[in-house]
């Protein structure tokens, strides 16, 4: 399971979510088969989503993060529902780019970044609601870091991870969001990047202690207390019914060539490794029609 917690300063002014999804992101780069550069490009976005859904709180609502930077990745969308349980893809899973200098992945060379970040959130009821931001570096971070800025208004430090392993595997993958509160002086800023910069790259810190540690070590001097734990994963809401409702726009001919073509008609999750398969059988296929 994947976990998010917060925390937030003592005088309220500062606070922070911090989430280990390593779990989750291990679980879309089995379903997807996404090579390293793709799971971190997803991995991030993933992390950043679960812990803006993990703010809306009310059930049914839910968040929708795209992402086009007009790299060979493609576009990367990710949902998350109002607990920060996830579920996402890259167009393009099998992306493979030379690694950086530095010898680490090339993540905003796969996204690009001539493009947009777009947030949506849906409350369950009127129109969704939605902001875009310019894509700064594709790099993921500092563009949900510009997206907080300037489309919301928060001064915002966010970091985003995923350290994966020489056989592909996930080894960490995680994230913070750490925000200022309207009161907050320039002292405060300047510690908390001070906190940001002397505390390493998110998977160092998941692979040395744990999500609250982090959480805890960005806030450090602010005299921190952890306010929520929230246990976390890869989720799928896909169903029978659900593909039923969105086959609803094919009309009978249509399906009837479609079954006599191939006897059945399978329709796959975009999001899951679920596959769906109707027969001529199902009356259910035909109903209204
Ligand atoms: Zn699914």
């Amino acid at each position: 399971m994947g976990k998010i917690v917060r925390a937030l300063s003592e005088d309220g002014l500062v606070k922070i979510a911090a989430a280990d999804l390593t779990d989750a992101v291990e679980r879309a780069r089995n379903i997807h088969r996404t090579l390293p550069v793709v799971t971190a490009a997803l991995g991030r976005t993933m992390c950043a989503a679960s812990m803006m859904g993990n703010a809306l709180k009310d059930s049914g609502d839910s968040l929708t993060v795209r992402l086009n930077g007009g790299g060979p990745v493609g576009t990367i969308l990710v949902v998350s529902d109002s607990r920060g349980n996830v579920r996402g893809y890259a167009q393009n899973p099998a992306v493979d780019l030379p690694l950086r200098a530095d010898g680490k992945l090339n993540v905003g060379a796969a996204v690009g970044r001539d493009g947009m970040l777009t947030v949506i959130r849906d409350m369950g009821f009127g129109e969704p609601v939605s902001g875009s931001v310019e894509l700064v570096s594709g790099e993921i971070a500092e563009d949900f870091a510009r997206y907080f800025v300037d489309s919301e208004q928060v001064p915002t430090a966010c970091a985003l991870g995923a350290l994966v392993d020489r056989d592909q595997h996930v080894l960490r993958a995680g994230g913070y969001i750490a925000q200022l509160m309207p009161g907050a002086t320039e002292e405060t800023a300047a510690r908390l990047e001070d906190n940001v910069q002397a505390a390493g790259s998110v998977t160092s810190q998941l692979m040395a202690g744990t999500v609250e540690d982090m959480a805890l070590r960005i806030l450090k001097g602010f005299e921190p207390r952890l306010v929520e734990t929230d246990t976390v994963e890869y989720r799928c809401d896909c169903s029978r019914r659900r593909v039923l409702a969105a086959l609803s726009g094919v009309t009978r001919e249509e399906l009837e060539a479609m079954l006599e073509e191939d006897g059945r008609i399978e329709v796959k999750c975009r999001f899951c490794d679920a596959v769906y398969t109707f027969t001529a059988a199902d009356e259910e296929l035909f109903q209204g029609k």
